[in-house]
């Protein structure tokens, strides 16, 4: 069962193309979170399935409505953006209230699901002013802040006001929760804070929630499942392990934390697969779209150094070139007598595991975590 389905969906500006053909099912329940740099898509993609933008190409659905054309206002959806969007003059019962004023009284619209002008005049009749009141305290309770219905927004904090953006975003009940960087102006021990607390409300709500980020922690954390964006498309689609034990492409093994990738020439043997460069074989899994020039990835964490080394079906001689940090985890860099530079993350757990620059040591790791990147 689905919540939001997209069908080669482009938006263009223009001669910019900033959503480009993307299919995407998301389940109902789901945390997604679309994740990719500054200008890749991200907010566009969120506004097509809220409705504040129309895609050029491409059919939106949300539960098993088409709702390509429907405006915002008529959608099972609601937007948290990073800026609030919160009205200055208006408490904070008045703000949370707009959520309903924007969307109609779920149940109570019936009649007409006529938007904004009927709603707003649903809501001035008094008998559903206690209906108001009673959803608006209880999703201020939920975003715990209870009783504050009668502060005005310039009393809050910045983290404050971003709950009461989620309250407002919250109160229609929506089938979809869209956010679009809602930590983005927060400081970084109140936004770790936040990612918890907004990942807690999404499991006990249930509903879907479609984050937006360009920070891959952030991502890292929160998220069922991460659709990496770049260029206004969908390179990978995966949980977090999934994105990051097997990147499927060469951005989102760089984009995702930090990796070494080796380029040479990928060949199959009889019992596996290497890629040659310099005259030399690394051993990687055998990768069946692989062919001719490619590149493979391996994480600074899966290369070990010296005695580790040993037995592993990578190992080469090496000399350390830098060392970056020491502590309880050491960062070095390695240089292949090839040339080929590794970056080399360990715990250091005894004297024996610092190194010196200039010292010779073996570096190892296993093909099995390496990955292959055919695009
Ligand atoms: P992101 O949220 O990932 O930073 P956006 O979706 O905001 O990316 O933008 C994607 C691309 O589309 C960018 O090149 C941006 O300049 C362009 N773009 C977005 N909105 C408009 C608009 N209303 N008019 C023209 N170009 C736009
Ligand atoms: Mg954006």
């Amino acid at each position: 069962e689905y919540d939001i389905r997209l069908e080669g969906v482009t938006k263009r500006f223009d001669d910019v193309t900033a959503v480009e053909d993307v299919d995407l099912t998301v389940e109902s329940g789901t945390f997604l979170t679309l994740l990719g740099p500054s200008g890749c898509g991200k907010t566009t993609l969120l506004r097509c399935i809220d409705g504040f933008e129309t895609p050029t190409e491409g059919e939106v659905y949300i539960k098993d409505d088409l709702v390509t054309r429907t405006p915002p206002f008529e959608r099972d959806t609601s937007m948290v953006f990073q800026s609030y969007a919160l009205f200055p003059h208006m408490t904070v019962g008045e703000n949370v209230a707009f959520g309903l004023q924007m969307k109609g009284i779920p149940g109570e619209e019936s009649d007409d699901r006529g938007g904004m002008g009927g709603s707003l005049k649903r809501l001035i009749r008094r008998e559903n002013s206690s209906v108001v009141d009673e959803r608006v305290a209880d999703m201020l309770e939920l975003v715990e802040l209870p009783d504050t219905q009668d502060r005005a927004i310039d009393e809050l904090s910045g983290g404050q006001q971003q709950r009461i953006a989620l309250a407002r975003a919250l109160v229609t009940e929506p089938t979809v929760l869209l956010l679009d960087e809602p930590l983005g102006a927060l400081d970084l021990k109140l936004r770790k804070n936040m990612q918890v607390e907004l990942k807690n409300l999404q499991e006990d709500l249930g509903i879907t929630f479609v984050y937006v980020t360009h920070d891959q922690e952030e991502a890292l954390t929160m998220s069922d499942e991460i659709a990496v964006m770049n260029d206004g498309e969908i390179e990978q689609l995966g949980t977090a392990t999934e994105i990051y034990e097997e990147p499927a492409t060469e951005f989102v093994a760089e984009f995702i934390g930090e990796t070494n990738l080796i380029r040479g020439r990928y060949r199959e043997t009889d019992d596996g697969a290497v890629v040659e460069r310099e005259g030399r074989e690394y051993v990687v899994p055998k990768t069946a779209e692989a062919r001719g020039d490619v590149a493979f990835a391996v994480r600074p964490e899966k290369v070990r150094l010296g005695a580790e080394a040993d037995g592993l079906d990578n190992r080469f001689e090496a000399t350390i070139v830098d060392e970056i940090y020491k502590g309880n985890l050491g960062k070095f860099v390695v240089e292949l007598d090839d040339g080929q530079e590794l970056t080399v993350d360990m715990q250091i757990r005894d004297q024996g595991d610092y190194h010196q620059v200039g010292e010779a040591v073996p570096v190892g790791w296993s093909a099995l975590n390496s990955v292959v990147l055919t695009e």
